[in-house]
């Protein structure tokens, strides 16, 4: 299945749509997530066309790569949560329920986050 360039980041990323934008660099773009489930939640995204960690892992450049990771520490610890903790999920395709087919990491933080995944 291709790239739908027509996904709501895709729009994001071509400043179509705005966002509240917290870090971004040659690689990356973050910014706060529009319905918030905690008081600090960030999506951090590639610039690349990628929708899921499947493609970005098997085909980015180390350069992408490495940009994301360093990018969701650095926006954690801007965002001021790293000392009381915070976690990193992403949603991968239709049992993961991703929604945007372009890959996200979701930073939540800022208050106590519960369980890992919900009981049932
Ligand atoms: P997923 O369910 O695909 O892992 O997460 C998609 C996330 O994108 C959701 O948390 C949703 O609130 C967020 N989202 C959807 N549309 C927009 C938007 O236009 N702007 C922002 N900032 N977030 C959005």
């Amino acid at each position: 299945m291709a790239y739908d360039d027509s996904n709501i980041f895709a729009r994001i990323l071509r400043g179509e749509i705005p966002c509240d934008k917290v870090f971004e660099d040659d690689h990356v773009l973050a910014f706060r997530d529009i319905n918030p489930q905690a008081p600090v939640h960030v999506l951090v995204i590639p610039k690349g066309p990628y929708r899921s960690w499947t493609e970005f892992s098997a085909t980015a450049s180390d350069g992408e790569i490495a940009a994301l990771v360093r990018a969701v520490g650095k926006v954690a610890a801007d965002l001021g949560v790293v000392e009381q903790g915070y976690r990193v999920l992403s949603n991968i395709g239709a049992d993961g329920g991703q929604e945007v087919p372009h890959l996200h990491l979701h930073l939540f933080g800022g208050r106590r986050l519960g369980r890992m995944i919900a009981a049932d």
